[in-house]
């Protein structure tokens, strides 16, 4: 047996010590000796020294910490972190790449999604993204890992999912990757999607007075979950119980099967409109205006009364308790499309019903305000969904 494969691991988390204290990490077989712990296990028995938790940066700071010091090698490299996409290539015709990752436990929960939704919502998210720059998707790469639990045919039915999504929205499947996990489903997807330079819409073109826009309609899609939700503690407590569904059937198809916006960007550019900036709503609308915002250098106004709201959606807010309001601002996962125009767009937009304008932009950076139906201004932080809370 060769003992020095035994302390490769050890190596790896001792990199960061040979690092600092050695300046060469090929120095690394020499000094073998003088590892007795590793890295990670030093850091996390040593009491006293000074650590930030991650649920007290959140996720959005913890992107910009852990990415504030890339460096761009490349001229073609047009943008890097902090939009829905990257956009690459220095030429008219501009490369657009995303990447998603959902995991059992967290974003999804297989005792109530169907592997065959999970396969398509998996690509939605990530085709959002593409449309939340104006682009056409391309081509996806699919990676999963997966432990012994599941079985062939559970795979394919996540597939089925896959290529419905690939067909109906004419992106094609290009590669991948293939391991197992200790525990649980992981889906990685990463999209591929071109845009024209000129069409480009990124997240920090708004200016003051511009009109704010949504398609579709928010708040559906939590909802959704929340009904699931509680179908699978009735189902704990009664495996026999019928599941009374219908009253919620537009929420929970939101939920299991959201759509991606393809036929949005296509609509704007019939209606010869470019959006000043633009973002898929994946973490709720309070969020996502508070990026444009930030990215813009603006502030905003929203007006309640304007946010659209599926009357199933007003109608299980009032069964469930909840403010319709709250909903739509901090739900989530709707993947409508939140965008920007002039004021002069107005005419070619305001009769559409796939669009609603629900506020303007203002000269006050990072103040997001909603007007309420009385007439007072709530200042509106983001209450989205956060990857890294402790909940
Ligand atoms: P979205 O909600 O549109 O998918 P995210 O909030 O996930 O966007 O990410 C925001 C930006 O941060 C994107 O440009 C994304 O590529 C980048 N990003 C997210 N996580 C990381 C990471 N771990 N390392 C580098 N970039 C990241
Ligand atoms: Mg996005």
């Amino acid at each position: 047996m060769n003992y020095l494969l035994l302390l490769q691991p050890v190596y790896f988390f001792c990199y960061p010590i040979f690092w600092k204290n050695k300046e060469d990490i090929f120095g690394f077989a020499k000094h073998k000796n003088q590892i007795d712990k590793t890295y990670l296990c030093s850091m996390l028995e040593n009491k006293n020294q000074a650590k930030t938790s991650l649920s007290d940066l959140g996720e959005f700071k913890l992107i910009d910490h852990l990415t504030k010091h890339a460096v761009k090698h490349h001229k073609d490299t047009v943008k890097g972190v902090g939009d829905d996409c990257a956009v690459i290539g220095d030429t008219d015709l501009q490369t657009l790449v995303t990447t998603d990752l959902l995991i059992e436990g967290v974003h999804f929960d297989l005792s109530y999604v169907p592997l065959k939704h999970l396969g398509y919502k998996a690509v939605m998210v990530n085709l959002s993204d593409i449309y939340a720059m104006n682009g056409r998707a391309k081509q996806i790469t699919v990676s999963i890992a997966v432990s012994n639990r599941f079985p062939l045919e559970a795979l394919e039915e996540l597939y089925e999912g896959i290529h419905l999504a690939c067909n109906s929205y004419k992106v094609d499947l290009v590669g991948g990757d293939t391991t197992s996990s200790t525990k649980g489903l992981l889906i990685s997807i990463t999209a591929i999607g071109e845009v024209n330079k000129d069409q480009c819409v990124y997240r920090n073109g708004a200016k003051a007075n511009d009109l704010l826009v949504v398609s579709g309609d928010l708040g559906a899609a939590y909802l959704g979950l929340q009904v699931l939700e509680r179908e699978k503690q009735v189902f704990q407590v009664n495996p026999n119980a019928e599941h009374e569904l219908d009253a919620y059937t537009y929420l929970v198809e939101r939920q299991l099967k959201p759509e991606a916006r393809k036929d949005v960007v296509k609509l704007l550019s019939d209606l010869e409109v470019k959006p000043t900036s633009m973002i898929d709503i994946s973490d709720g609308l309070s969020s996502e205006v508070l990026h444009l915002c930030k990215q813009s250098k603006t502030g905003c106004q929203i007006y309640e009364d304007k946010i659209p709201l599926d009357q199933q959606v007003i109608s299980t807010c009032e069964e469930f308790n909840m403010d319709s309001t709250t909903i739509a601002l901090s739900g989530g996962e709707d993947y409508e499309l939140l965008f920007t125009v002039k004021q002069e767009d107005f005419p070619k937009i305001k009769a559409n019903p796939n669009f609603s304008v629900i506020g303007h932009m203002t000269e006050d950076t990072g103040i997001v305000e909603l007007v309420t139906r009385g007439g007072q201004r709530v200042t509106v932080t983001a209450q989205g969904w956060n990857a890294l809370s402790d909940d």
